[in-house]
């Protein structure tokens, strides 16, 4: 489904008035036509399925992978950076970093696919452990492979500016599909890997 850009547009007004300010000053009378169109780019994962994403990243190549992967080759790619807005405070999420594993059964996705991929789902109201879980998701889809791994650390705005105030608080959460939850050796290969 479209934003709404023009209903986000009067909420944000309201708002600065909810805060006391007035919207009609110079410094904030395009203020909530300038959240409505940030918010359409930070939210604009929230248009697309899961699914949609699949298909729309969908590009790779078959013709190198004709023996069945029985060992455990896997593909790592890390320090992939995001950022995201956790749904409970609409707070920024950011200094995010997302490392992705698979084993690849036939397909192999292009690398610069998985990033792309990985910021997408960023751009939803989220939270750090379904960003997780939605990346296994559509990388399940792609590659046609039961086994991938996502291990994202990240910081969150609810977290450092409010409440506790911890600044420098990371959060870390890892989301283990197929082998990397059966299989002691590919599992610490890849906390090898991400540890290195
Ligand atoms: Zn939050």
């Amino acid at each position: 489904m479209a934003i709404d850009i023009k209903a986000i547009e009067e909420h944000i007004r309201g708002i600065l008035i909810a805060l006391g300010d007035n919207p009609e000053r110079e410094g904030l009378k395009d203020t909530p036509k300038r959240v409505a169109k940030m918010y359409e780019e930070v939210f604009k994962g929230m248009t697309y399925t899961n699914d949609d994403i699949a298909s729309m990243f969908n590009v790779t190549f078959e013709d190198d992978l004709d023996i069945k992967n029985s060992n455990n080759d896997l593909v790592f790619m890390k320090d992939i950076e995001i950022f995201s807005h956790c749904e409970h405070h609409l707070a920024l999420m950011y200094n995010m970093k997302v490392a992705v594993a698979y084993v690849p059964n036939k397909k192999v996705i292009g690398l610069s696919k998985i990033a792309r991929i990985a910021d997408m789902v960023g751009r939803r109201l989220q939270l750090q452990e379904r960003i997780g879980t939605d990346i296994a998701e559509i990388l399940q889809k792609i590659t046609e492979s039961e086994d991938v791994a996502v291990i994202i650390q990240g910081e969150h705005g609810c977290m450092t500016t409010r409440g506790i105030e911890k600044p420098g608080t990371k959060t870390i959460t890892t989301t283990l599909r197929g082998r990397f939850n059966t299989d002691p050796i590919l599992n610490n290969k890849l906390m090898m890997l991400y540890t290195k």
